[in-house]
């Protein structure tokens, strides 16, 4: 058993699906980009400098956080990797040019998580900084080329998606399958031997 760090973004809220639809809404007319076609991470740089603002726009308005679809199978993994006996957190890194971010993603994680996993989310600007050195710890993240200072203590699995096909490592293509992707991830990695008692 190990320490297993969940993002929220593209792995447990569907910000994509979320974004598209309310730019669908907003733009009908305007040059929507179909999901399977998302090939970079972020929007607004494939969006374009014409269109890109108004996806920013988007993203920081008044709940659109709030608002997200859920990612199927994300709550009931959440629950069974628990009941496996892993420490499981949401690990997220909130928009900091948005006032609205963090608190809706608190809000939406009691929502579709329950009330106790707001306890359970970490907010920190810097994912590199978080986890565990001495137990086995992921983070399963679909953000390719996480950055960050320091040197992580957790294998990342990349939560497949269009835009990070290119990147290498383990891959988790849906919840269902968490099993088969997590557990060989916590138990290739190698930790040091806790001290003993000497008595
Ligand atoms: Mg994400």
């Amino acid at each position: 058993v190990g320490v297993v760090l969940v993002d929220q973004d593209g792995v447990l809220a569907d910000f994509e699906r979320g974004l598209l639809a309310s730019f669908r809404a907003r733009y009908p007319a305007g040059p929507a980009i179909e999901l399977a076609d998302r090939t970079v991470f972020r929007a607004r740089e494939q969006y374009g400098p014409g269109w890109g603002p108004k996806i920013s726009a988007i993203i920081g308005s008044a709940g659109f956080y709030r608002g997200l679809p859920v990612i199927p199978g994300g709550a009931a993994a959440l629950t069974q990797m628990r009941q496996a006996g892993h420490d499981v957190f949401v690990c997220t890194t909130p928009d900091a040019t948005s006032p609205y971010c963090a608190g809706e993603k608190l809000d939406w994680v009691a929502e579709h998580l329950g009330p106790d996993w707001r306890r359970r989310t970490i907010i920190t600007p810097d994912k590199t900084l978080i986890g565990d050195q001495l137990r086995p710890c992921v983070l399963v993240d679909d953000r390719p080329d996480l950055p960050g200072v320091a040197s992580p203590p957790w294998t990342q699995i990349l939560f497949d998606a269009p835009y990070n096909r290119a990147a290498p490592g383990p891959r988790l293509a849906d919840w269902t399958r968490w099993r088969e992707v997590i557990e060989p991830a916590l138990a290739a990695q190698h930790r040091p031997e806790p001290a003993r008692d000497p008595r």
